[in-house]
C-alpha cells in the first residue's frame, strides 16, 4: 500500500466507494467525476503507480483487467453499443492518480481521443 494512494485506499475500505467487482486481480468503482453515462474505473490491486513500474514480464493482473472489463460492460449495457477502455500514462497521458487504472467509458458516442 502506498501512502496516501487514494485508490489503494478505496481498495482497503479507508475511503469508502462502492466496488460493482471486486477479485484477486482488481476492482471496479464508477468514477467520481463521470464524462459519460458509463465511467468506470478498474484498477488494479496491486498498487504501482505507472507502467514504467513493471518490469519487462507480463503481469498476469493485466489479463484480470481486460475480463472484468468485458464483463462490466455487459452488466453496463454498453457491450453491444461499444466502448472505450483507457490507460492515461505519466504526465503527458493526463494521469492524475498515481495508482494504474483503465477506464471503461461508454453509454454515448465517443469522439476524438482525449478524455476531458
Ligand atoms: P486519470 O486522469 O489519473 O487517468 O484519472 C483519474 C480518475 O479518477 C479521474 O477521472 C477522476 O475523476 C477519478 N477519481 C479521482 N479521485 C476519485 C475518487 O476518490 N473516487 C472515484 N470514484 N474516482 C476518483
Ligand atoms: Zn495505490
Amino acid at each position: 500500500m502506498a501512502d496516501d494512494c487514494i485508490f489503494c485506499k478505496i481498495r482497503d475500505g479507508e475511503i469508502p466507494s462502492e466496488k460493482l467487482h471486486s477479485d484477486d486481480d482488481c476492482f471496479v468503482i464508477r468514477d467520481i467525476n463521470p464524462i459519460a453515462p458509463t465511467h468506470l474505473l478498474v484498477i488494479p490491486n496491486q498498487h504501482f503507480a505507472e507502467l514504467s513500474e513493471l518490469g519487462p514480464e507480463p503481469n498476469p493482473a493485466f489479463a484480470g483487467m481486460f475480463s472484468a472489463a468485458r464483463a462490466m460492460a455487459e452488466q453496463e449495457g454498453v457491450a453491444e453499443s461499444g466502448y472505450r477502455l483507457i490507460i492515461n500514462q505519466g504526465s503527458d497521458g493526463g494521469q492524475e492518480v498515481m495508482h494504474l487504472h483503465m477506464h471503461l467509458i461508454g453509454g454515448r458516442p465517443l469522439r476524438g481521443l482525449g478524455l476531458r
